[in-house]
């Protein structure tokens, strides 16, 4: 799960990074309050969506009078800002955080990730902070400096020295910086963090380490013990169909095809991206249904995969073990009845009472839902029904 700058910066905060006093408005008049609060020379006025890549977009702005404030904020609400972590569609303000300008000397990239090769967390640094840490990274990436972490040791304060020494900090600095080394990490692991990124970190004309934005995304599996942080969740900041899965218990992944796959397992979903793939198609998403194959659940399925109009197809492919066959197949009919198919849907199933569930398919005067032998033809026969559907579309 993401949460906005201003809530992580407030998380962070209470671990003690030192971050730039600011509040959240949602709307103008809220920011122009906001503003007058802080009473500073200088406020920035920073738009709160799920993405980065915000400051280039025209996301954020400096402000040197409440009028501008109130121009700025005018401006940057209600707006969508097109970034290049947000896609062609972009995201709409609806929040903003109006913060402390900053004098800022330079910019640094500080952040902790998990590693799945050596399966630590890992401290990641560079000199080369702000806007283009992608370019530096692509052309650059000795510039990134790498600690790995000992899960019983913790991060270890003779590899923020180094880090810090690496990273180029004035040593007049490196202390304040490996506090706050410390204090992210600290956030990082009590939260169940999966990334916590700050970019930039800076020092300021007056030799001080602050951290500038705040990018936290918390581990789903991990949500139930946090409920302070499943709390700052913004619903519309996330893809309704992602958020109408997870409700019913879905394991449900967005891709960018055309080809729906609704499966039954882990393993299962990856072998028919895998296949769908092979022949030359491009899957929409897969939906794991998992081990509940009753027709409510399957027409709540379909209902998701049809409310997305890339879709025109489904593949479902699924192995009967504990449900079986025959069991899922009349649910696939019903629920094909009930939700009125407006796409083909080829079904490949396997396992217990599978001549049951196939003659059930068989017999289903639904012309929507075809029965496939096995997975290859299957996957191939989906595909040409959506390359038909496209040529229609054209045609
Ligand atoms: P994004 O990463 O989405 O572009 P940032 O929060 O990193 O958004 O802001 C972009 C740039 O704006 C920063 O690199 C920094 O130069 C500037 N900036 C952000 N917040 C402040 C601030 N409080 N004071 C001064 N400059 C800021
Ligand atoms: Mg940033």
């Amino acid at each position: 799960m993401n949460i906005h700058e201003y809530q992580g910066k407030s998380i962070l905060k209470s671990y003690g990074v030192v971050v730039p006093n600011g509040k959240a408005a949602f709307s103008v008049e809220e920011a122009v309050a906001a503003a007058k609060e802080l009473g500073t020379k200088v406020c920035v006025v920073k738009a709160q969506i799920h993405a980065g890549g915000r400051g280039k977009a025209g996301g954020v702005k400096v402000a040197k009078s409440i009028e501008e404030v109130k121009a700025y904020a005018t401006e940057i609400l209600g707006k969508t800002l097109v970034t290049h972590q947000t896609g062609p569609a972009g995201k709409v303000v609806n929040r903003l955080l109006i913060e402390e300008g900053c004098d800022i000397k330079k910019e640094y990239y500080l952040s902790f990730v998990i590693d799945r090769n050596t399966a630590r967390v890992v401290m990641m640094g560079s000199e080369e902070g702000g806007m283009d840490i992608e370019a530096v990274a692509d052309t650059m990436p000795e510039k990134i400096i790498k600690e790995y972490i000992d899960p019983l040791v913790g991060l270890a304060s003779f590899q923020a020295k180094r880090m810090a020494f690496k990273m180029n900090f004035a040593p007049t600095v490196i202390g304040q910086v490996e506090k706050l080394m410390g204090a992210l990490y600290r956030a990082f692991m009590a939260k169940d963090c999966s990334l916590a990124e700050i970019n930039p970190l800076v020092v300021t004309n007056d030799d001080k380490v602050i951290a500038l934005d705040a990018k936290l995304n918390f581990d789903d599996s991990a949500l139930y013990r946090h409920p302070d942080v499943a709390e700052l969740r913004d619903e519309s900041e996330e893809d309704p169909k992602e958020h109408d899965a997870a409700k019913e218990g879905f394991s449900y992944v967005t891709l960018d095809g055309n080809v729906a796959c609704m499966v039954n397992g882990a393993g299962l979903a990856m072998a028919t991206v895998d296949i769908i793939k092979h022949y030359g198609g491009e899957p929409a998403n897969f939906l794991d249904v998992g081990g509940d194959s009753s027709v409510e659940k399957i027409a709540k399925a379909f209902k998701i995969m049809l409310s997305d109009d890339q879709v025109k197809g489904i593949f479902v492919n699924i192995f009967g073990g504990i449900n079986k066959c025959d069991v899922i197949a009349g649910g696939v009919v019903e629920a094909a009845k009930l939700v009125g198919l407006t796409v083909p849907v080829v079904v490949r199933l396997e396992g217990t009472n599978v001549k049951e569930g196939r003659e059930i398919l068989r017999k289903a005067d639904v012309p929507e839902v075809i029965l496939a032998e096995s997975m290859e033809k299957g996957a191939q026969k989906i595909i040409e029904l959506v390359a038909k559907q496209n040529a229609k579309l054209i045609g």
